[in-house]
């Protein structure tokens, strides 16, 4: 099973606005953008540190898993995303050690990637997100736009 690297820090904020200035003034980040993830309940932006990134995550609505869980723990880190060589036999040998899931199989998410969520409990407190780029694996990468 093969990690490759940390491929985001997900943190949770109530207003991106409000916390953007740290990023992009203080610690000179560039901001990419903002993304509505539907499924999710949140808008994104992310935030390039070298190989890596920071996705802040704010909640569209009250409903939002990301609206729980600063309700129930405050704003702050959320999740740490992992690059996988393969989501699905990360998941299945999480399955066979009888370790909590969110995600029982993969799901799409942006970006052409696969991607799927551990549960807290099952790292004593930190959620997981396992990500695979599938224009990667599938050896035809496509143009970036
Ligand atoms: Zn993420």
């Amino acid at each position: 099973m093969g990690v490759k690297k940390i491929d985001h820090i997900g943190i949770a904020v109530k207003d991106i606005e409000s916390v953007l200035s740290f990023y992009q003034e203080a610690l000179g980040l560039e901001n990419l953008g903002f993304e509505v993830v539907e499924d999710q309940g949140v808008r994104v932006v992310f935030l390039p540190v070298g190989e890596s990134r920071f996705e802040l995550l704010e909640p569209l609505n009250d409903d939002s898993p990301v609206a729980k869980f600063i309700a129930r723990r405050g704003e702050g880190i959320h999740h740490i995303c992992l690059d996988v060589d393969s989501v699905s036999e990360t998941l299945e040998e999480m399955k066979q050690r009888g370790l909590q899931l969110i995600d029982h199989e993969p799901r799409l998410g942006a970006h052409h990637k696969q991607i799927a969520f551990v549960h807290p409990k099952a790292s004593n407190g930190v959620m997981i997100e396992l990500s695979q780029d599938m224009e990667e694996a599938a050896g035809t990468p496509v143009s970036q736009d």
